[in-house]
């Protein structure tokens, strides 16, 4: 069994809105079971819907559409079904004295316009609308069903939680999906790839996806499919065991978790705290490390120390390393480590100093150069050299990623 999602309205097209309704029925029906195959958007034209209704239908035991149930004249997804699958239309009366109670309790007048509302394609049943006045339509097909569902989210999700989603747990054979995500950083996807090819290349179950999230930040995602969910969760999980031997220490989560949140868990499960200093990424490590409630456990706080003169009032940096080594160098980052967490009294600190662009590159030191400084409560301040590629916003992303790379690696 195989669903589509066709999400219906022009303006889904244009700049301003983004279909979301898809994103939610993908959710539903990957806790069904029911993989889906496509999805499309399609503007309100009964040409092209009925097209595409008609080949859904075909493909697909399950087509669920959204939106374009309403009275306006640019709602058309019924008009469309009706022609794709050759079906008369019927005014129906129940749905019509529905509406007419609806309308009169709303002190309004009843347009003839309104009465579309009120067709049902003929073998279809009526799907319940609490919240608005668009009626949702379950239609049987050759295949299976074709299920209507109105455009907007506080309607379209009651109704499939109500109706949609008890029937099709019937329909539905007893398959069920299940996931696991790798996140893996400090490797390239290409070379994520090449380690772990040879090992989903040609099973098809679990289906594999590789995809960069950020440039430093790479996720692989395993699809099982089994008869309870137990059994795909094992699939899933077996094989990512294995492409994570692979890929080693490079693999920072299993559960989908961001690099920060890992961080945050490593030392608030050691009691320990961190604090930062920051130049060229201007506090977004502290805003990293604070994205997630609870961070108050681990997270002791930073400066953020741009200017040179800075970098010395603030986080104790020696005025003579600067005049030697210029501010982006090893030194500069260690001292900024040993200075975050010496005088914001933290078990670790971290110093961010580098080159994040467009100007500023110097002889030796291109744009994307950066030093990270860690301090720990066991040894010495030490510090990495990176070199990030990309515009300014990637190289900070990549310095930040790197930096708290850089303390989970220290506090495995
Ligand atoms: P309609 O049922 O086509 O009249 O859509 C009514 C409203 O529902 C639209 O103006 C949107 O705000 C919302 N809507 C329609 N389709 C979607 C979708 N696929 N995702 C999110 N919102 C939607
Ligand atoms: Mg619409």
């Amino acid at each position: 069994m195989r669903a589509e999602i066709i999400a219906i309205g022009a303006e889904l097209l244009g700049a301003q809105r983004t279909d979301t309704n898809s994103l939610y029925l993908a959710g539903e029906l990957a806790d069904l079971g029911i993989p889906l195959q496509r999805k499309a958007v399609l503007p309100d034209d009964v040409r092209e819907l009925a097209a595409c209704l008609a080949a859904a239908c075909r493909r697909a035991e399950v087509v669920i559409c959204t939106g374009g149930l309403g009275p306006t004249e640019d709602d058309r997804t019924v008009a469309a079904a009706a022609r794709a699958l050759r079906l008369p239309l019927v005014l129906d009366p129940r749905a019509e004295r529905r509406l007419r109670l609806r309308v009169h309790r709303r002190g309004r007048r009843l347009y003839a316009a309104d009465l579309r509302q009120t067709l049902r394609l003929q073998p279809a049943r009526w799907l319940a609308n609490r919240v608005g006045s668009a009626l949702g339509q379950w239609c049987p097909t050759a295949r299976g069903c074709l299920i209507l569902l109105p455009g907007p989210p506080g309607e379209l999700q009651p109704m499939f939680a109500a109706q949609v989603r008890p029937r099709l747990r019937r329909l539905a054979p007893p398959a069920a999906l299940a996931s696991r995500v790798l996140s893996v950083t400090g490797l390239p996807e290409s070379e994520v790839d090449r380690r772990a090819a040879p090992l989903y290349r040609r099973v098809a179950n679990p289906s594999t996806t590789i995809l960069a999230v950020a440039t430093p930040h790479v996720e692989l995602h395993f699809r099982a499919r089994a008869t309870t969910r137990q059994r795909a969760q094992v699939l899933a999980d077996t094989l990512a065991r294995r492409v994570e031997r692979r890929l080693g220490k490079a693999v920072f989560s299993r559960e989908g978790h961001s690099l920060a949140e890992v961080v945050g868990a490593a030392l608030a499960a050691r009691g320990q705290t961190v604090a930062v200093a920051e130049s060229c990424t201007g506090g977004a490590l502290a805003a990293a490390l604070t994205d997630e409630p609870g961070s108050s456990l681990f997270f002791r706080g930073g400066v953020v120390c741009y200017s040179n003169d800075l970098k010395v009032t603030l986080a104790g940096v020696e005025p003579s390393a600067l005049a030697a080594q210029g501010a982006v160098s090893a030194v500069i980052a260690r001292q900024l480590a040993r200075g975050a967490r010496q005088r914001l009294g933290a078990d670790w600190g971290v110093g961010i100093t580098g080159i994040a662009g467009p100007g500023g590159a110097r002889r030796h030191k291109p744009v994307g150069t950066v030093f990270i400084g860690l301090c720990g409560p066991a040894s010495p301040a030490r510090a990495r050299r990176y070199r990030f590629f990309g515009e300014r916003g990637m190289i900070r992303r990549g310095a930040v990623q790197a930096a708290l790379n850089l303390l989970r690696q220290h506090l495995d």
